[in-house]
Parts: structure tokens; C-alpha cells; sequence
């Protein structure tokens, strides 16, 4: 999870050094981290704006509004639904900011912002927990698109099997296993040659054991 380094309130501005009220949270991030939807939302805006540089406005089913700023990339368009784990957008750096970073902000249906990380009379949860750095995460806690256990084109568990990347050897087409006869010759069923002639290959057999020591041909 993304480190907080700004919280809701009253602060001083980074930019200005002049007492400011801070809307939102912020969260420290490297450009390009992925911010992910944690509810069902409507895209509401989409665009630049100095303050907040790049940013995504969406509305929840309560008519809060969750304001995504200083992004780097963005990912959805007006008008767009999107659900718990959809992508909305890539942290950035734009608009006035002194570092990489998300602001995370929430709108109440009066306008009037709200500490993000407080909780929501209509759902009982915190507008958010984590600012949507958590795929899939939704506001209840539970993994709206978990990852499967074994995903496609990774490497699959296989206890005491081959090497991961190794195909493994190709079926012979002899169940028995043995190899063919390298001179060409059709190789007997050992069980039978030796119910047919004795155990030739065993010098502790005696003499009456070895019935026949004829190899076949
Ligand atoms: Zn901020």
C-alpha cells in the first residue's frame, strides 16, 4: 500500500508555505503506479486543470464524488462505468505538485469535501482504505477480481516434477519402457522369456531352475 504523506485538514501549502486546507490525502507513489477502483463508479470528469493537473472525477452510488489528481495517465472517459478492480488511472506529477504523488479526494453530494478516510454514514466504510492502489480491493473488504491461482503463462507449481520451462520427455511408445532392440529385433516380454526359459541372467538359480538358456532370436 501506498505511503500516506499528507492528510486530510489543516496544513501548511508545499507550494506557497501559507496556511491551506488540505481536501484530500496524498499518497506517495513512484509515476505510473496503477490506481484501481474500489466500488462501483461513474466517470464524471476527465481532463487537466493547473491545481490538479491531470485528474479523474468519479461519482459513487451514494453521489460522493472521488477526485483522482496529479495523474500521470488516464484511463477512462466520461459517462464511463467502472467496477471494483477496473484501472482508472496511472499516478503522475502534473498540475502543482512537488513530488510523484496521488491526491485522493472525496466529494460529498453537497460539494463539500470530506476526510477520506473517514467513514461513509450511508455504507458504514471508509470512503476509502487504501486510495485504490489495491486491484480489486472493494470498500467491504473482499477481492472483487481475485487472482487466479494459477495464471496463464506462469510458471506452475509442480512438486517433483520437471523443471520449471522444461517440457517434460515424450511418452515412448512402449508402455513396458524398455528400449527396442537395437539390432531390430522384437524384444520379448521379459515375463514371458522367463516363464518360457528360465531365469538365465540369475547365477544363483540352479541348474534345475535353468530350464533352457536359448535367447530367443
Ligand atoms: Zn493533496
Amino acid at each position: 500500500m501506498a505511503r500516506v504523506t499528507s492528510k486530510y485538514g489543516p496544513r501548511t501549502d508545499p507550494v506557497t508555505g501559507e496556511p491551506a486546507f488540505h481536501h484530500g490525502i496524498d499518497y506517495a507513489t513512484p509515476v505510473g503506479t496503477p490506481i484501481y477502483a474500489n466500488q462501483p463508479m461513474t466517470v464524471t470528469k476527465v481532463g487537466y486543470e493547473p491545481g490538479y493537473g491531470k485528474y479523474v472525477y468519479a461519482k459513487d452510488a451514494n453521489g460522493n464524488e472521488h477526485r483522482y489528481g496529479h495523474l500521470d495517465s488516464q484511463n477512462v472517459k466520461p459517462g464511463d462505468t467502472i467496477n471494483p478492480g477496473d484501472k482508472i488511472a496511472n499516478t503522475g506529477n502534473t498540475g502543482k505538485s512537488t513530488g510523484p504523488h496521488l491526491h485522493y479526494e472525496v466529494r460529498k453530494p453537497d460539494g463539500n469535501s470530506v476526510d477520506p478516510q473517514s467513514v461513509d454514514p450511508a455504507t458504514g466504510k471508509p470512503y476509502t482504505d487504501s486510495g485504490g492502489f489495491e486491484k480489486g480491493k472493494t470498500m467491504d473488504g473482499s477481492n472483487a477480481n481475485k487472482e487466479p491461482d494459477y495464471k496463464p503463462n506462469q510458471p506452475q507449481p509442480n512438486p517433483g516434477g520437471n523443471p520449471p520451462g522444461v517440457p517434460p520427455p515424450p511418452v515412448p511408445n512402449n508402455p513396458g519402457g524398455r528400449p527396442p532392440d537395437p539390432i531390430g529385433r522384437t524384444t520379448p516380454d521379459i515375463n514371458k522369456f522367463f516363464r518360457d526359459f528360465g531365469n538365465v541372467f540369475n547365477p544363483r538359480l540352479g541348474a534345475s531352475d535353468l530350464r533352457d538358456t536359448r535367447v530367443p532370436r
